[in-house]
């Protein structure tokens, strides 16, 4: 076992500060990796502050992180599918009992016995739970490791791991979006991810935002248009115009406003995950035969498919890139709705700790 650097919450009250963490020796079918950048996802936040309590508990201490990209250090003696040096990503998933139906069908993150990247049980028996992305360096099973593409920054690739696969994998399962009006609710960052992916498939993208002053960047992002979503009359001048909205929205709203948006048959897809339940109106889905439905990230085969198809058209997410000692004020500006549009933190700052 190997003592890491790391950032940990102590509890759901406490900020995240410098730990340090055991990380196992690599197996024969693990990939050591030095973490050079690890996105901060709104999950990460929901978690270390345990406001998803009744479905996860939060286990203390809480390493966060779960878009990673780093370089392999070493490999153990089965792995053929990565050798050191090479530029690798992981994202919310370690490890599956790769035999249940679920896996059988590349959709690990659906599998009984999954564990997430943090705050699942550890089965290797480093720590309690597993830790994420906020440390120095991770140690995965092979399967679970991804190939980076050489051209793109890496900074900005970290964020694709779950902001991009989040959004990317509803996006693809809805059908052929080409032409389609499709809605993006909440311009951070998976929604930023949100509209470069619905743009690229050809659909013509239309961002609903709390946030007037995001509209210049939504369009150069790709939205052909931007609505203001608590401005009454363009909600009212779009009702029933839609065939696909991705709602990415952090906190509690009101969803019946975004279904009321939705054509004949039309579907809206959550990825948010609010810590309070929402209210459905039936009649909001009575009425033109609309439907609701959910995404949880995605499988592996979807992720690599996700990045190699962002190393062909040159997609990466926008990221500011700080140092993990401004972590806590990122949460804040985060919950404030005031990233442009994903903090990618520059794990080389850890070594200073
Ligand atoms: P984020 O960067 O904080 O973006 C959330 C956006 O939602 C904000 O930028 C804001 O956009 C909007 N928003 C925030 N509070 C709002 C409110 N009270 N009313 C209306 N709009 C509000 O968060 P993120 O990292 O993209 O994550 C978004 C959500 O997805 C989180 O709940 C996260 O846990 C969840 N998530 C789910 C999955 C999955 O697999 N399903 C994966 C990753 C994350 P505007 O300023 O444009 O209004
Ligand atoms: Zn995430």
């Amino acid at each position: 076992m190997k003592n890491t650097k790391a950032y940990a919450a102590a509890s759901a009250t406490a900020p995240l500060a410098p730990e340090s963490i055991l990380r196992r020796d690599p197996t024969e079918s693990d990939v050591q990796i030095e973490i050079l950048f690890c996105g901060v996802c709104h999950s990460d936040l929901h978690t270390v502050r345990d406001e998803w309590s009744s479905v996860m508990p939060t286990t203390y201490p809480c390493v966060p992180g779960h878009e990673i990209v780093g370089r392999v250090t070493a490999v153990g003696a089965a792995v053929t599918e990565h050798t050191e040096g090479d530029l690798v990503g992981v994202g919310c998933l370690v490890d599956s009992d790769q035999t249940c139906p679920n896996c059988q069908a590349n959709v690990e993150q659906f599998c009984p016995d999954s564990t997430f990247t943090y705050n699942s049980p550890d089965k290797h028996g480093a720590a309690p739970v597993t830790y994420g992305g906020y440390s120095e360096s991770i140690v995965v099973d092979e399967k679970f490791v991804l190939k980076v593409p050489g051209n793109l920054d890496p900074a900005g690739v970290a964020p694709l791991l779950c902001a991009g696969i989040t959004t990317y994998s509803p996006i693809r399962r809805w059908g052929d979006i080409k032409g389609k009006k499709v809605g993006i609710v909440g311009l951070g960052g998976l929604g930023h991810m949100g509209v470069k992916f619905a743009k690229a498939f050809g659909a013509h993208v239309a961002v609903f935002t709390t946030s007037p002053s995001k509209k210049e960047d939504a369009l150069r992002l790709g939205a052909d248009e931007v609505i203001i979503s608590t401005d009454a009359a363009q909600m009212k001048q779009n009702t029933g115009s839609f065939d696909f909205i991705l709602d990415t929205i952090s906190a509690d709203h009101d969803i019946n406003a975004y279904l009321g948006m939705l054509a004949l048959d039309g579907n809206l897809t959550l990825v948010g995950a609010p810590e309070k339940p929402l209210q459905v109106s039936a009649f909001a889905l009575l009425f033109g035969r609309k439907s609701l439905s959910g995404s949880l990230i995605g499988g592996i085969k979807e992720t690599q498919e996700m990045l190699d198809f962002c190393g062909e058209h040159n997609i990466t997410s926008d990221v500011e890139v700080i140092p993990i000692q401004q972590v806590n004020e990122a949460y804040e500006r985060l919950l404030k709705s005031d990233v442009k549009y994903r903090f990618s933190i520059d794990m080389a700052s850890l070594k200073q700790e």
